[in-house]
C-alpha cells in the first residue's frame, strides 16, 4: 500500500464517524472485556480499515543524543540522571543521508529522526529544515522528534516538507507530574496543536509500565482519543527500565495488560497506525504476534530505538515470515548493490557530526548575510 493512499488520510465523511467523545467509564469496560472478546473486537476493527497481514515500518535514528535539559524519568537521555550514555552532538547531514538511504533500501517507508532537545535552537534549526528536505527527497516519509515547537517553528518544518512530527503525551494528565516537571501537560498538547494548525500529521501516543495505575492507562488513551482529530500514529511504548534513571526498577508491567492497551487503542482510534515501539526486545514472539493481533501495525525497525535497542532485524523478518506479515514499503526498487552501496558510504568519509558554525558559513549568501 503506498503512503500516499494510507487509511491514516481520512476523507471528511470517514472522520465524521470516528469517535472524539470517549468517556473513562467506557474505555475502562473495553479494558475489562475477557481478553478473547477484546481482541476479537480488536482484530475486527483493525480489518475494517487495514490490511491485517501489512505492518509499515519506520527507521528511527537519533540525530542528537544525550544531555537533555529536561527530567523524564524514562529516559537514559535526560541530564539529570547518570546513566553512562555517550553524547552525541547533532550529525552532519552527509552522515544522516546515509543512514536514511540504508534504511529505506532496508524496507523502512519513513525515516524518523529524534533530538534530544527542549527545543530545538534558532542555531541549530536551518541545519534541522535542509535535514528534512534532503530525506523528502530520498522519496521517504519524514517525521522528526525535537521537542517543543512554537509556531513558526512548525510551519517551518512543514514548509521544508516534513509530513510527522512525533511528540508524545506519554501518561495520563493526572500521573504526568511524576514523572516529568520540566515541561506540562498543557504544553505538550500546545505543541501538538501547532503541528496540526500547520498541517504535518501527528505521531503521538505513550509509555506504559511506569508505575502508573491502570486508570492512569484508561487517561491516556482517551487524551489521545479525543482530540480533535486522531493522531495518525500512536506508538504504545513499553517502558525500558534503564540503569541510572529513576524507573530503573519499577515493577514489570503484566504482559497481558500491555496488549489490552493495544487492542483498545485500536478499538478507540480505528485509522491510526498502532506502533508496537519501545521495548518490544524484551518480547517473546508470541507477545508480539498477539499485539500484531490486536491491532498494532506499526514498528520501529533498525538497530536502536534511540538509545535503547531492538530486536535484530534479522529476527524481525524471521518472525513476519512465520505469521506471513508483510512489509509496507514505498519503494521496492531498492537494489542489493544499493544496499552495499549505503553501507560502504556509512565508513565515514564525512564528518560526524554538524557544526553549526561550519553550516553557516558554507550556505550564508555571497554577501555573507544570513537570514
Ligand atoms: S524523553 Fe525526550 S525530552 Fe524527555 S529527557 Fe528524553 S530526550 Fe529529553
Amino acid at each position: 500500500m503506498s503512503v500516499d493512499s494510507s487509511p491514516a488520510l481520512m476523507d471528511s465523511q470517514q472522520q465524521s464517524r470516528l469517535r472524539h467523545d470517549w468517556s473513562r467509564l467506557e474505555i475502562k469496560a473495553l479494558f475489562d472485556l475477557p481478553f478473547m472478546d477484546l481482541v476479537f473486537r480488536a482484530q475486527s476493527v483493525h480489518r475494517e480499515h487495514f490490511d491485517p497481514n501489512q505492518v509499515q515500518m519506520s527507521t528511527l535514528l537519533s540525530i542528537k543524543t544525550g544531555a537533555c535539559p529536561e527530567d523524564c524519568k524514562y529516559c537514559p537521555q535526560s541530564g539529570h540522571y547518570n546513566t553512562g550514555l555517550e553524547k552525541e552532538k547533532l550529525l552532519a547531514l552527509e552522515k544522516i543521508l546515509e543512514q536514511a538511504r540504508l534504511a529505506r533500501t532496508n524496507g523502512a517507508s519513513r525515516f524518523c529522526m529524534g533530538a534530544a532537545w527542549k527545543n530545538p535552537s534558532a542555531k541549530d534549526f536551518p541545519h534541522v529544515l535542509e535535514i528534512v528536505r534532503q530525506v523528502r527527497a530520498l522519496g521517504m516519509e519524514t517525521c522528526m522528534t525535537l521537542g517543543a515547537l512554537d509556531q513558526d517553528q512548525s510551519d517551518a518544518l512543514a514548509e521544508a516538507g516534513l509530513d510527522y512530527y512525533n511528540h508524545n503525551l506519554d501518561t495520563s494528565p493526572e500521573f504526568y507530574n511524576s514523572i516529568i516537571t520540566t515541561r506540562t501537560f498543557q504544553d505538550r498538547l500546545d505543541t501538538l496543536e501547532r503541528v496540526r494548525r500547520s498541517g504535518m500529521k501527528v505521531c503521538a501516543g505513550g509509555i506504559v509500565g511506569m508505575g502508573e495505575s491502570a486508570a492512569d492507562r484508561v487517561g491516556l488513551l482517551q487524551q489521545l482519543a479525543n482530540m480533535p482529530s486522531h493522531p495518525e500514529s500512536v506508538p504504545i511504548n513499553m517502558l525500558v527500565k534503564v540503569k541510572g534513571t529513576p524507573l530503573e526498577n519499577v515493577e514489570d508491567l503484566e504482559p497481558f495488560e500491555f496488549v489490552r492497551t493495544i487492542a483498545v487503542a485500536r478499538i478507540l482510534m480505528p485509522q491510526s497506525y498502532v506502533r508496537l515501539s519501545a521495548g518490544r526486545q524484551s518480547m517473546n514472539e508470541q507477545m508480539q504476534a498477539l499485539c500484531f493481533l490486536a491491532g498494532a501495525n506499526s514498528i520501529f525497525y533498525g538497530e536502536k530505538l534511540l538509545t535503547t535497542p531492538l530486536p535484530e532485524e534479522s529476527a524481525d523478518l524471521a518472525l513476519f515470515a512465520k505469521l506471513g506479515l508483510k512489509a509496507e514499503t514505498l519503494d521496492a526498487g531498492n537494489s542489493k548493490q544499493e544496499s552495499l552501496h549505503a553501507e560502504r558510504e556509512l565508513e565515514n568519509r564525512e564528518p560526524l557530526f554538524y557544526s553549526a558554525d561550519q553550516y553557516t558559513s558554507r550556505h550564508a549568501a555571497p554577501s555573507g548575510a544570513v537570514n
